[in-house]
């Protein structure tokens, strides 16, 4: 049933936490966003674009993080690998890498401001990456992200399907964050915030709520996954660690799929109740009508094969699309 919504689920106890989840967490980049992101602008003074975006590109070949591999792709480089040395990478800050005799840093105004390195802060909606050669910044390139097509009607849907307390917990800044959660309809948002900065978050909100459920692409969200009553992960796009460790895996990477698993679930739920109850009811029926003498073989047999025959049809509906 869930594989024609395209979500796997890998186990059978995961339904009454499904149907009786009142809160979910989502992370931002990759699973509301789509995570592929786009170099928009590039911001120099001294050296040409071309120029910065190979530079960063050189110090991004490593990582595995979606806005590295945005800026790899827009990069014009041919690495030396032997030459590229001390790699770095600093979780929800940025990449730090040595390349020939150079030192190159490339990442958010957090990780510029650990390593003490002047620069123009810029403020944008999107995601603006510095660049430093030798501790000196040299320029910065703006990245844009897009939300995914369905995100907002699945977010309202989440609602509408009992999950009242919906959070977004992201490691980019104030303003992209509250940008997207406007956009997609999510009041509770948690910016800033580095993989251990998510820990806690988590922790906090699991001593708030009954059942959780959290959604992630896995980089850099472990946390969410590894800490909730069931872990989904985003399986076209998300990393294979993410997808290996969740209870559920999206497919499709369609937020409004993993909607329809929580549809089907209750839908399940109804159908067993009906079952049940509708098995119970002919039972006593027939055991009454015996009880006075005018039950006869057949209706205790209809009462028994006939019954467990309804019950399997009616069970069939579950498999039938709405
Ligand atoms: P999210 O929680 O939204 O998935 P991340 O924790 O993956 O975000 O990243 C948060 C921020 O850290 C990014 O927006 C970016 O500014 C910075 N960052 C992380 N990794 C890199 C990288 N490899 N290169 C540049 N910036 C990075
Ligand atoms: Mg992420």
């Amino acid at each position: 049933m869930a594989g024609k919504e395209k979500v796997l689920v890998k186990g059978s106890n995961y339904l009454d936490i499904l149907i009786n989840a009142d809160t979910m967490v989502l992370d931002k980049t990759g699973t509301i966003t789509k995570g592929t992101f786009e170099v928009s602008d590039i911001i120099t003074n001294e050296i040409t674009k071309e120029e910065l975006i190979n530079i960063a590109g050189i110090a991004e070949s490593m990582s595995n993080h979606p806005i590295a591999k945005s800026i790899v792709k827009k990069a014009n480089i041919e690495i030396d690998s032997d030459s590229l040395e001390n790699f770095e990478e600093i979780p929800g800050m940025g990449v730090i890498a040595k390349y020939k005799e150079d030192e190159i840093v490339v990442g958010n105004s957090k990780i510029f401001k650990n390593k003490k390195i002047e620069f123009n802060e810029i403020d944008d909606e999107n995601a603006v990456v510095y660049i430093a050669k030798n501790n000196k910044y040299i320029g910065a390139i703006i990245i844009s992200d897009v939300i995914k097509e369905d995100s907002i009607v699945a977010i309202k849907e989440f609602k509408d399907n009992g999950i009242k307390n919906i959070y977004m917990l992201t490691g980019d800044n104030k303003e992209i964050a509250n940008k997207v959660a406007n956009e997609v309809g999510i009041k509770n948002v948690f910016s800033n915030l580095l993989p251990v900065d998510k820990v806690e978050t988590m922790q906090n909100l699991k001593e708030k709520c009954d059942k959780l459920i959290a959604i992630g692409d896995g980089i850099n969200d472990s946390p969410l996954l590894a800490l909730s009553d069931i872990g989904v992960s985003i399986g076209n796009t998300g990393s294979d660690l993410a997808i290996e460790t969740s209870d559920i895996v999206i497919m499709d990477g369609k937020l409004s799929s993993f909607n329809k698993l929580i549809k089907t679930a209750k839908r399940t739920k109804r159908i067993v109740k009906q079952n049940i109850y509708f098995a119970i009811a002919i039972k006593i029926i027939v055991l009454a009508l015996g009880a006075i003498g005018i039950s006869t073989m057949w209706e205790a047999v209809f009462a028994d094969v006939g019954v467990t025959f309804i019950t399997v049809i009616n069970s069939l509906r579950i498999l039938k699309k709405r």
